[in-house]
């Protein structure tokens, strides 16, 4: 995967190496210079002895300068940095030995006011040692070639000299102290930089590792438009993609035979600044190559609140997505091919009861076998309802009108009350209030049937069923509630998916097609209204359905949206 790097830093650059060499840097330029600065003033003394009259030991002089000529050049061939410190101090010792022969050469000329250059370098150098050293060494030296050479009584310009150079070399050693105090603050930021700057590539690195690791392409565009990073799983997804037909769009809409329309691309999307979730495509002709991707694209902000580019997230969902087509498909055949011959059964079977030559105990058998049969149909019909490849919109068209909604609550827990005394469970109707609403009589029905038929199956024996419907303004309201089972807070959040059933009612053995909820909440909606649930287990739950009250109240024109569509809407309001 590439990642940027760490501005402008490579692996293996450690901040304290690096002062470390400009440390050793500086002290062979240090050498050389100061060197070189006094062997400049010493060239200059030359000439002026050369071309005036010297009052001393010009020969004696001369030997003082050769001395330093030698001095300079050591100090320019030597590699100070890889002697030891102590035998750099050999330099400004030497100086000293030189510009004291000066003196001796001629002591009245003022050429001892040199010291000042090695008294300056010594505790710039070395310290405490080279401050007091130094002193001790040029003043002993000093005060010795007075006693030596002078035949006149010593005055005040005779020991100007000594403070002088005490006070230069002091501030020489203040200084030199400042700038290694600043030197060891240096050394410290550049420690804490050095841990930073570790601290970032092994988070850099831990990133990249996830990111390589995860089976979800992921890509980061910058502000720009650039795209700066791309993990391994990307390149592994774009290389699974069909090849572009030339002239076609060789991406399609969900429904994998929509051309997406230009421009309408995620990653075109997302260049664009828009930010989306789940955005499904096909890529490729339909048929067997095409693959499907979901992509979501995040914008980023920086630490100011800006625009920071975005990410793009995608997924290979061809697998998943043929599995449901494949599952649907399957269903509504099954389904399809098994409603003809029920519907048959169904017909006979009424022939069979409307002939009078049939007995009695024959005919109550006969009818027991139509109410089943029948119940079979209503589940064929059902599940071929919840289908995706069925035209769910077709099926589910309603026609509402005005009707009274505690009456249907009262006849379908009357059609009910067998089944309810089969489980010793009593019917509550004490709250159904008169109350209208603008409604499919027959749909509503089904939905009404579905919450009864539960309240009676997911209920204990001896339980109740409390059936009630209200009326407040624009909405009418039908609650029925349960004193069974109940459920838990994760198995209410899927019960009006399609094929749910609660893990527990699975293991019972209780009878269901996790169908009957999803179908009641389309033909709910169908109308305009919603129902919603609240569930505690082992105390029971309340289905509360709230429908439009009148014909006003019921705008816009209801209409279930096919499945797709309604996913689709929830997720994303582009391409899909
Ligand atoms: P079915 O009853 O055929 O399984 P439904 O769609 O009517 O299908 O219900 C889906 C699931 O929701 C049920 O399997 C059950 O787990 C749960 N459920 C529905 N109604 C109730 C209820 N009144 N009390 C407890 N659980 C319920």
């Amino acid at each position: 995967m590439a990642f940027p790097g760490v501005a402008g830093m490579r692996a293996g650059d450690q901040p304290e190496r690096a002062v470390e060499a400009v440390l050793d840097r500086t002290r062979e330029r240090t050498a050389s210079l100061n060197q070189l600065l006094f062997g400049a003033a010493v060239v200059v003394m030359s000439i002026l002895v050369a071309t005036t009259p010297f009052p001393g030991d010009a020969a004696l002089f001369y030997a003082a300068v050769v001395l330093v000529f030698l001095i300079t050049g050591a100090t320019i061939v030597i590699p100070w940095n890889r002697l030891p410190l102590p035998l750099l101090a050999a330099v400004p010792v030497l100086d000293i030995v030189a510009i004291t022969m000066m003196e001796l050469a001629s002591p009245d000329t003022g050429l001892g006011l040199l010291w000042i250059f090695p008294a300056i370098w010594l505790p710039a150098s070395f310290g405490v040692v080279g401050l007091v050293g130094g002193l001790v060494l040029i003043v002993g030296i000093y005060i010795s070639t007075i006693a030596l050479t002078q035949d006149h009584e010593p005055d005040f310009s005779t020991y100007l000299l000594v403070p002088v150079i005490v006070a230069v070399s002091g501030s020489s050693f203040l200084t030199a102290r400042r700038a290694a105090a600043q030197r060891m603050l240096l050394d410290k930021q550049a420690r804490l930089l050095g841990h930073a700057l570790e601290r970032t590539r092994r988070q850099e690195q831990i990133v990249t590792e996830v990111l390589d690791a995860v089976d979800f392409g992921v890509i980061r565009i910058e502000k720009d438009g650039s795209i700066s990073m791309a993990n391994e799983a990307h390149d592994r997804l774009q290389q699974t993609l069909p090849q572009a037909s030339e002239g076609g769009s060789p991406a399609f809409r969900q429904d994998g035979v929509t051309p997406v329309p230009a421009g309408g691309l995620p990653l075109e999307r997302a260049l664009r600044g828009e930010a989306f979730d789940g955005q499904i495509v096909w890529f490729g002709e339909p048929g067997a190559d095409s693959r499907a991707m979901s992509v979501s694209a995040r914008r980023l902000k920086d630490e100011n609140g800006g625009e920071a580019g975005a990410v793009l997230i995608s997924r290979d969902l061809t697998g998943e997505l043929n599995a449901l087509r494949a599952r649907d498909e399957l269903v509504a055949s099954v389904s399809h091919e098994l409603r003809t011959p029920l519907t048959a059964i169904l017909g006979y079977i009424d022939l069979v009861i409307d002939d009078d030559r049939i007995p009695e105990s024959a005919r109550a058998k006969l009818e027991i076998a139509e109410r089943n049969a029948e119940r079979l149909l209503g589940i064929v019909a059902d599940i071929l309802a919840a289908s995706s490849a069925s035209q769910s919109s077709v099926e589910l068209t309603i026609t509402p009108d005005d009707i009274d909604i505690a009456d249907v609550l009262r006849a379908a827990a009357e059609s009910l009350q067998l089944r309810a005394d089969e489980r010793n469970v009593s019917f509550d109707l004490t709250g159904l209030e008169p109350a209208h609403a603008y409604a499919d009589a027959q749909r509503l029905r089904q939905v009404i049937d579905n919450l009864i038929s539960n309240g009676i199956k997911y209920n204990r024996d001896g339980g109740v069923v409390t059936i009630g419907c209200t009326v407040d303004g624009d909405s009418t309201w039908i609650l029925v509630r349960d004193t069974g089972i109940g459920m838990t807070e994760e198995e209410a959040a899927g019960l009006f998916e399609r094929f749910y059933r609660a893990e527990s009612i699975r293991s019972s053995g209780v009878r269901g097609t996790g169908l009957g909820l999803a179908i009641s909440r389309d033909i709910v909606r169908a109308h305009g209204g919603d129902i919603t649930v609240r569930s505690y287990p082992q105390i029971g739950s309340t289905f509360v359905v709230r429908l439009p009250s009148t014909r006003a109240a019921a705008a816009p024109a209801p209409r279930v949206p096919p499945r797709d569509e309604e996913d689709a809407a929830s997720t994303d309001e582009g391409v899909l």
